[in-house]
């Protein structure tokens, strides 16, 4: 089976390819010769994940998949959630947003936050979601500079380092987007 995954980033598609195995062949955008900005600009992460599925199906006729993820924080209401990318407006800034989103936890108690990532499937005329959640705590300072994004401040729960301190390998095996690629594998599976 073919799957085109909605993305051109080289560690999702690592990630998806692994976890989805061999019965599944994971083609990238650029694989399939598309170059196009998809909007994502809608208000809930489940939104975002079917609007990009849901493009690629209609306007090219492939089979495929899509993810979004947010970063929500409890004492902030779900913030910076499908804001995440821009939380400090555009272009993306992970280092300001980083930096916002410590300044806006300053003296903040409850620093319980969670990653959610939402996978839209669409195959035929099928259309199925799923998604993954890592439970944490939001830091008060930066520690680590493995990775990306949001992760030298979010320690998962039952560790002792934030993502970007910890190895890539079992940052991989926990993480929200695994959980949603395990779970999109299992319902592969049975297909
Ligand atoms: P996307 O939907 O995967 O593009 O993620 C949206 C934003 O969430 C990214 O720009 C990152 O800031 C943040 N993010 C997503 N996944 C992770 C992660 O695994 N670690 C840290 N930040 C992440």
């Amino acid at each position: 089976m073919q799957l085109v995954f909605a993305t051109n980033n080289a560690h999702k598609l690592a990630e998806a390819r692994q976890i989805l195995g061999e019965r599944v062949e994971v083609v990238s955008l650029k694989d399939m010769g598309i170059n196009e900005d998809i909007p994502e600009n809608y208000p809930t992460l489940q939104e975002n994940s079917i609007i990009k599925a849901a493009y690629i199906h209609e306007k090219y006729g492939y089979d495929c998949f899509a993810d979004d993820t947010g970063l929500e924080i409890e004492s902030l209401g779900g913030e910076p959630g499908v804001y995440s990318a821009r939380y400090t407006g555009e272009p993306s800034d992970p280092a300001k947003n980083r930096a916002k989103v410590l300044e806006k936890m300053k003296g903040q108690s409850n620093r319980n936050a969670q990653f959610r990532t939402v996978v839209t499937l669409i195959i035929g005329k099928e259309m199925w979601q799923t998604e993954g959640i890592v439970k944490g705590r939001i830091e008060t300072e930066e520690r680590g500079d493995k990775s990306f994004g949001y992760d030298c401040i979010f320690t998962p729960a039952g560790y002792d380092k934030t993502f970007g301190e910890l190895a890539h390998e079992i940052k991989n095996t926990i993480s929200h987007r695994a959980m949603a690629m395990k779970n999109l594998a299992d319902y592969l599976k049975n297909l």
